[in-house]
């Protein structure tokens, strides 16, 4: 056992088991297994860092396996979007592999069975198995087909990879036990025929083997000692290994099938069938929709790899189903964020001040600390003049004591600037604040050390000069479904609960450095929250996406 056994989780323990019983050691070996059906989500991060994180912790190889047997739903997008996405995450696999690569020695292995009088091929109808199949109460019948010859059934079974015969005609089952307890072992397919070409072996073959006969040999083949995957699969395990006990060399490394618990996230569906419904009905742009659950839409949302992995190791490998609410994950991406993110001034719901007594044309670039959490990051210079926005709501002509923001006849300062002072406004017909006329304090310069520049005042408030201002797009969002758990209504699909407000899209004027911001940059909008530029920005037109919200109020930081 290792000297830090508190810390482990029943699946390390699992290892760490295996190890103290003499498993050797090099021979760990683990494996991620995606579908190429769709994007990674939130829930495979989980799934993701623990078959790596294994691999580090034991120093052990670990295969990305493409799960690739069902040509109808796989394509090579999916492909190429897991494996950046897994890149992204921070890890590294030891050899990228297919299912499919298997094709071959999986029908040799069939072909094998056969011969040895454990598969059949069956042409009853699916309603005629499904008929013979039994409950979990009781023992299905054997298949009139169960007793064919070896002879016929190879004869049949080439037929079928010969493509002789129609989809959904004929399959080839294994050959167990119409009476078992578990469903499953009752004499479940390992083939059937499908006329699809697949994205990489075209149409080389149009018999496909089913995930069961699949998964556990692959393992088998990749000498995978620890197979990892969901609870959904725990009574799957028999059947695991009865596939295995059939080709078992016992020279072999044999890999052992565990199961733990499938995460879930609260006010979105994590299930990529699902997902795929959601841009399909259009109601996301596309897999990567920053408000989608895909680890795609996370990274163009703003996410660092390091607050998915976080996320994930917070969270931990459970053995029950439960939902995991989204506030965690924020708080991940809030905490990286506020360690890495430069922090700018940006102005969402503009209101136009002018400083009377402050000279026309005159424009100053003052100091502006970059990232007060990193002194690092160093500063830059944040142009000042006469007239500039504020946040409409910054402003109240008359408010009690506790708005410490700016109403008429009080002081505030603003960030890296001056002590200014509210005078008059000015409003439209309708009665709408249009304007406010201030004066300030020109001895109050943040940083000069004059005696006025170290006065107290309770408000602080960003801004930006709108002679310098850039001008962009800024998305922001709400959580894509109102329910906290969407897909687990009895009597209600989950798409009943779209939020139909999740995208609103509005214009912000921001410090003119920003102009130069690239795809991917995140920065704190300061007293707003955490901002990226999005991958639909370009230098016409600037585009970002709101990550998530700050939790400290600007009050705080700015006392400190
Ligand atoms: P989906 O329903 O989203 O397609 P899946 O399980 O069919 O999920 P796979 O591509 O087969 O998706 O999953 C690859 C691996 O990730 C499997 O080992 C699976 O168990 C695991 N995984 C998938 N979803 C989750 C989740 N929500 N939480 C933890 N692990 C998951
Ligand atoms: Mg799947």
């Amino acid at each position: 056992m290792s000297d830090d056994s508190k810390a482990l989780n029943f699946i390390e323990h699992i290892v760490e088991e295996d190890l103290a019983n003499n498993f050797p050691k090099e021979q760990l070996r683990f494996r991620f297994p995606p579908e190429p059906n769709g994007y990674l989500h939130i829930g495979h991060a989980s799934s993701i860092s623990l078959n790596f994180g294994l691999g580090l912790r034991y120093n052990a190889p670990v295969n990305l396996r493409f799960d690739d047997t069902n040509p109808a739903k796989e394509e090579q997008e999916f492909v190429d979007a897991i494996k950046k996405d897994v890149k992204w995450l921070g890890y590294t696999w030891d050899t990228e592999r297919y299912a499919s690569d298997y094709f071959q020695q999986l029908y040799d292995w069939a072909i094998y069975l056969i011969k040895n009088e454990k598969a059949y091929v069956d042409n009853q109808s699916s309603e005629e198995m499904a008929a013979q199949k039994g409950t979990p109460t009781q023992p299905g019948t054997n298949s009139p087909n169960r007793d064919r010859s070896v002879k016929e059934n190879l004869a049949l079974f080439n037929q079928m990879k010969n493509g002789e015969f129609e989809e959904g005609t004929h399959v080839l089952r294994a050959k167990i036990d119409m009476t078992s307890s578990n469903m499953l072992m009752r004499d479940p397919i390992m083939y059937r025929v499908l006329h699809k070409a697949h994205h990489r072996t075209n149409t080389d073959w149009c018999i496909y083997p089913m995930y069961d006969w699949t998964h556990g040999e692959s393992d088998y083949i990749e000498q995978v000692s620890h197979s990892f995957c969901t609870l959904e699969f725990a009574m799957h395990r028999e059947l695991y290994d009865w596939f295995l006990d059939q080709v078992y060399d016992a020279k072999k490394v044999r890999p052992k099938q565990r199961e733990f618990a499938r995460r879930n996230l609260s006010h979105t569906v994590v299930s990529k069938r699902k997902l795929a419904q959601l841009v399909e009905n259009g109601v996301v742009d596309s897999w990567d929709d920053p408000r989608m659950p895909t680890i795609s839409g996370l990274r163009r949302r703003g996410y660092t790899p390091e607050s998915i992995r976080n996320f994930t190791e917070t969270i931990g490998i459970a053995k029950r189903d439960n939902l995991i609410d989204v506030s965690l994950l924020e708080f991940q991406v809030r905490n990286h964020l506020n360690k890495v993110a430069p922090r700018v001034m940006a102005v969402l719901d503009p209101l136009k001040v002018v400083i009377t007594n402050y000279p026309e044309g005159e424009e100053e670039w003052l100091d502006a600390e970059n990232n007060p959490e990193d002194e690092s990051a160093g500063s830059r210079k944040v142009p000042f003049s006469r007239e500039f926005y504020i946040e409409k709501e910054d402003f109240r002509e008359e408010a009690n004591k506790k708005f410490f923001r700016l109403k008429l006849g009080k002081e505030v300062r603003l960030k890296n600037a001056y002590i200014i002072k509210a005078e008059s406004c000015t409003k439209d017909t309708d009665g709408n604040i249009i304007e406010v006329q201030c004066t300030y304090d020109p001895k109050s310069k943040s940083g000069s050390g004059t005696e006025e520049s170290l006065r107290k005042v309770k408000g602080t408030l960003h801004w930006v000069s709108i002679k310098h201002a850039v001008e962009a797009e800024v998305r922001l969002y709400d959580r894509l479904f109102t329910d906290e758990s969407p897909d687990t209504h009895k009597d209600k699909d989950f798409l009943e609960f779209i939020n139909p407000d999740s995208l609103q899209v509005i214009k912000g004027f921001l410090e003119p450095h920003l102009k130069d911001a690239k795809i991917g940059d995140r920065v704190q909008f300061q007293r707003l929250g955490y901002f990226c530029v999005d991958t639909d920005s370009s230098s016409e037109k600037l585009v970002f996406n709101k990550t998530v919200g700050l939790r400290d109020s600007w009050a705080k930081i700015a006392e400190k």
